[in-house]
């Protein structure tokens, strides 16, 4: 993987699309290249001495604003990475209709080395940074979490945010995936699982899809193996056994991997490794533990979702990769190259810029939330629950029959959770099906990957186009 560019995958996956399109080279240069790069160092004290961090804040696209992507801290940050994101979220962003363009943070640090309070500190810096050159706003570029970051650091940011401006109205909007009690939405911290979960349901939905790859259509019974036990592995894990009825035969994380072929209890095993941080020891009986957690990937099970970093499946392992399905919950988590070896062996790619898009799509529920200053539900679930009380009487006075309390119950006003959901599930079923019929419609298009990028490179140009920039 020495010298490998992240960047130049998602470049050359997007040129293999565009051969697919007939838009010009000008206009498809603009849409592949960053338009803004913000790399930066700061100094913080730790001890009695100080620490020079390097950081980043890249904008893909303006072709929308405000800009919209995660920040992570990872000593993997680099411009050759954030470049990667920050594109994928443009991408991901038209592939769901989000109106933002594409933009993603990182501050190279190994969090596992800091403090809270020395978090806190790099984090609010950054945020400074960011306001000082105008690189985050409600209007402008909106982060939210990503490796390593959730909710408290949000926190922070937003905080930091409104004490540099304290006029902005708006200021909430700067960044999303906020705390409930600081204009966070319900539903997001389990968003992006639960749109993994949504994208793997959808692709398992079509009879003559999985005919070929000799599977029964349906999620229920398949075995799955989850790699990653973060935020977008575990829920992700979590939906596919609770809600989808798969039984988990693998979970893998850095320092190791489990894999039991009677099936593993998510919840038992993130206990065991919230406490322990290693999944070594799990009692389960037949569970195998895999010291070398990357091998994990290579075990037998019908779907395999890598949710944890980019460039998991290379060249190097494709080959030895059983699942027939691979839903991608991570960015990257494929490289190009092991992306056309998987292709001919015949596997299923649900990509990235689809599958992991569920996150973004509720922060783009939370930013409007924000916007509107009201939480969704409260003007009219009342309103809702009445109508549906006085259509039960007419419906019980027409028939003669009572509806059961329970009944009753079941028919009430859309709570946020609720409303949260269903946008996210008509939001991942609606982009899956797009960018399927995008694939139908043209029998040169390999793969789900490349019908998903000509899918967004129209929708992009078109956009572009309408703009009047290009003739
Ligand atoms: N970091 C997430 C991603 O890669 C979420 C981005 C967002 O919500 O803006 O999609």
């Amino acid at each position: 993987m020495a010298g490998h560019s992240f960047f130049g995958d998602v470049v050359a996956l997007f040129d293999k699309a565009a051969k697919h399109t007939n838009y010009p080279k000008g206009l498809l240069e603009q849409i592949k290249v960053c338009n803004a790069i913000y790399k930066f160092h700061f100094p913080i004290r730790i001890g009695n001495d100080y620490e020079v961090i390097e950081a980043y804040r890249i904008e893909h696209s303006h072709h929308k604003l405000p800009t919209k992507g995660g920040i992570r801290f990872s000593m993997m940050v680099n411009e050759d990475e954030v470049s990667a994101l920050a594109a994928l979220m443009t991408y991901k962003c038209a592939a769901v209709d989000v109106p933002f363009g594409g933009a993603k943070g990182g501050i190279k640090i190994d969090p596992r080395k800091y403090t809270p309070e020395q978090l806190e500190r790099i984090t609010r810096r950054y945020t400074a940074e960011l306001v000082k050159k105008n690189f985050i706003g409600p209007s402008v570029d909106v982060p939210a979490p990503d490796v390593a970051t959730g909710q408290r650091e949000m926190a922070w940011i937003a905080d930091t945010y409104q004490q540099l401006r304290p006029n902005d109205l708006n200021a909430l909007g700067c960044v999303t995936g906020k705390p409930l009690g600081l204009g966070g939405v319900d539903g997001r911290v389990e968003a992006t699982g639960r749109g993994v979960y949504y994208a793997g349901r959808e692709a398992c939905s079509f009879k003559e899809d999985m005919d070929k790859l000799g599977l029964e259509t349906g999620l229920a019974g398949k075995k799955v193996i989850v790699q990653g036990l973060g935020n977008v592995g575990y829920y992700s894990a979590k939906f596919y056994q609770e809600e989808g009825d798969c039984k988990i035969v693998g979970i893998a994380e850095y320092n190791g991997g489990i894999y039991n072929p009677n099936g593993l209890d998510v919840e038992k095993v993130f206990q065991y490794w919230r406490e322990k941080k290693t999944l070594q020891g799990y009692p389960e009986p037949g569970t195998e533990f895999i010291a070398n957690s990357i091998f994990t990937l290579e075990k037998e099970c019908d779907i395999l979702i890598p949710a944890a970093l980019e460039g998991q499946i290379t060249a190097d392992n494709a080959d030895r990769i059983q699942a027939k399905i691979i839903v991608e919950g991570a960015n990257g988590p494929v490289t190009a190259e092991a992306n056309d070896i998987l292709t001919q062996k015949g596997v299923l790619i649900v990509p990235d810029m689809f599958t992991n898009a569920g996150g973004v799509t509720v922060s783009y529920f939370e930013w409007l939330k924000n916007l509107y200053h009201v939480n969704f539900g409260r003007m009219d679930k009342r309103f809702e629950e009445a109508n549906y009380q006085k259509i039960i009487k007419m419906v019980e006075n027409i028939t003669g029959k009572s509806l059961s309390d329970t009944e009753k119950k079941a028919l009430k006003g859309a709570d946020e959770i609720d409303l949260v959901r269903s946008g996210l599930e008509e939001t991942m079923v609606r982009a899956y099906n797009r960018i399927r019929e995008t694939k139908m419609q043209n029998p040169n298009i390999e793969d789900m990957r490349t019908a998903a990028f000509v899918y967004v490179i129209d929708i992009i140009a078109q956009d572009y186009l309408s703009l009047g920039i290009f003739p």
